[in-house]
């Protein structure tokens, strides 16, 4: 037998080798192998099957061994393989080994643990005798005698005090036998077993959910590829119809994929999405895939996958690999979640990734949103995807009203900017007082953006990137978000020695302190990363707030997403200019998911719920379009708008970043090139830049960037990249294709 092997060594040519007889029977399309390469021993996937057209077969080295015994890469997987390395412009084995996780890769063995169960029964007064004689081969005896499982060897011998040699003699007497058993690593296993999850009932399902299940039920029945866009408002019980759409297919007998966001992966929804998993369809297991598993037991559910032993996966962005069997669903949840978007080689997208997935088995993909990114609606405006809305919320709950506060004229009246409005405030100690609970967001943390000398204007960069530090006042320290550098924060202005130091713009800190200055008698605190580096220090929160022991929250977008409160009455999006006014196309995009998924935090409960909005540019579109929950008319705003200047959905953007330490040698390098392309691929991709990028220096690396814009992305690469082979590079450049990238730079 020849196989044509993919290695995972830089190569992009897939190289020839015999399989010896012995291992002939495991070897197949997708089986992961050791093949000997250079004198190395390398990893590869067999890419195919057959002896190589211009090469004697007698010459052909062995495979040495066949990693596991089903193939690694089964079906479907190296055909998107090869989709992504084409697409995302990044060498196959890179995508190859993003699509296994390392401990796969590595073949690590199982877990596994040696037990002591009781063997033959004692002979008439065979225990008596071995007390005298033997007294800890009596005790271990009579103590397997008594137990129904077999019992963890090392635990046993310890808590009896016997020693190896004494179990090995009592199994070489037959009274006991010792065996080895496989031992199953559970992510999130402490939060099932601890009590504090409820298996959620099934809901009754409105109407809207019903037809939503029904037209979804349909499109799988009638089998085959395609897609639907599930449009549900925030509340809408989108999960319920996902969980109907997942039994259907597994009554059917197909696989299924769940992706979701990975903040949105806490061992609270991964255990209530995995109860009702288990509870819809009995008999299957649920594995869970994210990056904070062990490498055992990312195996181990791999495994449980790739053996047919499960059939379905709930996972963050790299679950689109998963070696689902027969997969038939595919789910992305909140699609338009930036956090489907690696940002290293491959720089996949998730979303569109599992969209190719579903197209290459001929599956059926569904993709959820409160607020569908511009692209998926765009795709179920031209009828690519099949459009399922759901307008109303469970239990005819009403969308929170929302208030706008126009900070401009607040500032005028107080004689001062204050963090929290009037009417912010009023609304807060309200909630208190009715015993109800408040969110406060603001997507800072730290205390202030910076700091600002009144004399001169100075304001206090990080010297390794170009950015402004953040003031912490908990630790009175100045840090850079970018790099984590930090210094003391000065008492003097560090340029012209003035003591009038300003800390303008608000981050959580200092919203917290308002808050708890406010509200003197309530318990205020805070969510952020910051406030997040002890361990399980999050999940006590959650659990505290969800408790009522905790009256106001603070905390940065890290808590907007996919927590539900029934006794959260009152949200405040303390200053909505921040993710507004950033340079980029995606700007409003982003501002619009923003508000409306803060807006669906309140009023969760059977109690209305009321959104504040503090901005200083009220009239702006997307705050009047998101006030009034206005998806359709903020995307055909939106959509005009970026078909007008190219972007994307109108158009693919990619983003070509150039590093380096010496920032005139990158300018000049970057112009060359810019001058190249523009000469080859005149009419196939246009050109913008090159530039500096947003914030032109990172841990002193200097960057510029290049964008094109694109409507046949794959040819675009290509071209690209045979440019990029031509073009004589200088060795301490580092360049990167970014497509589809998420922001500009
Ligand atoms: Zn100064
Ligand atoms: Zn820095």
């Amino acid at each position: 037998m020849i196989v044509g092997v993919q290695t995972l060594a830089g190569f992009e040519k897939t190289l020839h080798y015999r399989v010896p007889e012995r291992l002939a029977p495991l070897a197949q399309t997708g089986s992961l192998v050791r093949v000997p390469l250079l004198n190395r021993t390398r990893l590869g996937v067999i890419a195919s099957i057959g002896a190589p057209a211009d090469f004697p077969v007698s010459r052909l080295k062995h495979v040495l061994e066949v990693v596991h015994p089903f193939p690694a890469m089964p079906g479907d997987l190296p055909e998107l393989a090869r989709w992504m390395s084409a697409y995302y412009a990044a060498p196959i084995d890179t995508v190859i080994e993003a699509m296994l996780p390392a401990s796969v890769r590595k073949g690590a063995r199982l877990k596994t643990e040696r037990t002591l169960r009781a063997g033959r029964p004692f002979l008439q007064g065979e225990l008596e005798r071995l007390e005298k004689r033997a007294p800890a081969q009596a005790r271990l005896a009579a103590f397997l005698a008594r137990q129904l499982v077999p019992q963890k060897k090392s635990l046993v011998l310890a808590r009896l005090g016997v020693s190896a040699a004494a179990a090995d003699a009592l199994v070489e007497k037959g009274l006991a036998v010792e065996e080895e058993r496989r031992v199953e690593r559970t992510a999130y296993a402490d939060a099932l077993a601890d009590g504090e999850l409820v298996a959620a009932q099934p809901h009754v399902l409105n109407e809207g959910q019903r037809a939503a299940v029904e037209a979804i039920r349909r499109r799988l029945a009638a089998g085959g590829f395609g897609v639907t866009l599930l449009h549900g408002v925030t509340g809408s019980g989108k999960t319920e119809v996902y969980l109907r759409a997942i039994q259907e297919t597994l009554e059917r007998g197909g696989g299924v994929i769940f992706l979701v966001p990975e903040v949105a992966l806490t061992p609270q929804t991964v255990g209530r999405l995995r109860a009702r998993l288990e509870a819809i369809a009995p008999g299957h297991r649920c594995v869970v895939w994210h990056s904070h598993l062990g490498e055992g037991e990312r195996l181990d559910g791999w495994r449980a996958l790739a053996s047919g032993e499960a059939k379905i996966v709930v996972g963050a962005r790299s679950a689109v690999f998963a070696p689902v069997s027969d997969l038939r669903l595919v789910v992305v949840d909140e699609e338009h979640e930036p956090a489907y978007k690696q940002d290293e080689t491959p720089r996949y997208n998730g979303r569109d990734v599992a969209v190719m997935r579903a197209k290459l088995r001929g599956a059926l993909c569904v993709l959820g949103s409160a607020t569908p990114s511009m692209e998926s609606h765009a795709n179920a405006l031209a009828g690519k995807y099949a459009l399922v809305e759901l307008r109303e919320r469970i239990d005819n709950r009403r969308l929170p009203l929302i208030h706008v506060v126009d900070m401009r004229v607040e500032a005028a009246r107080q004689r001062t900017l204050p963090v929290l409005s009037g009417d912010l405030a009023r609304a807060m100690r309200e909630r208190f007082e009715k015993k109800e609970q408040t969110i406060l967001f603001i997507n800072r943390r730290g205390y202030s953006s910076s700091m600002l000398c009144r004399k001169c204007g100075h304001t206090e960069e990080c010297p390794h990137c170009s950015l402004k530090m953040t003031y912490h006042r908990t630790d009175e320290t100045l840090r850079c978000h970018l790099c984590g550098h930090q210094r003391g924060a000065p008492l003097r202005c560090p340029k012209c020695g003035s003591p009038e130091i300003r800390w303008p713009g608000l981050g959580t800190q200092r919203v917290e302190e308002a808050a708890a200055r406010l509200l003197r008698d309530a318990r205020v605190e805070r969510i952020d990363t910051d406030a997040m580096a002890r361990k399980n220090r999050l999940r006590e929160l959650l659990a505290e707030f969800r408790a009522g022991k905790i009256d106001v929250l603070v905390g940065t977008q890290m808590i907007a997403k996919g927590l539900d409160f029934p006794n959260v009455t009152l949200v405040g999006l303390v200053d909505a200019d921040i993710s507004m006014h950033v340079p980029d196309f995606r700007a409003r995009e982003r501002t619009f998911q923003l508000l409306v998924q803060v807006a669906g935090r309140a009023g969760r409960g059977d109690r209305a719920g009321e959104v504040v909005v503090q901005t200083f540019t009220p009239s702006e579109e997307v705050i009047q379009f998101s006030r009034h929950a206005d998806f359709a008319g903020f995307a055909a705003s939106e959509l005009e708008w970026r078909r007008r200047f190219g972007y994307p959905p109108q158009r693919h953007l990619i983003l070509h970043a150039f590093r380096g330490k010496n920032p005139d040698k990158l300018a000049f390098f970057a112009e060359q090139w810019a001058r190249l392309v523009e000469r080859e691929l005149a009419g196939r991709v246009e050109l913008r830049g090159p530039v500096e990028a947003p914030i032109a220096k990172i841990e002193d690396t200097y960057r510029w960037q290049l964008w094109y814009f694109t409507n046949t992305v794959t040819r675009a690469v290509a071209e690209l990249n045979a440019l990029r082979a031509r073009f004589q590079w200088p060795d301490d450049v580092i360049q990167t294709l970014d497509v589809d990238a998420m922001s500009l730079g």
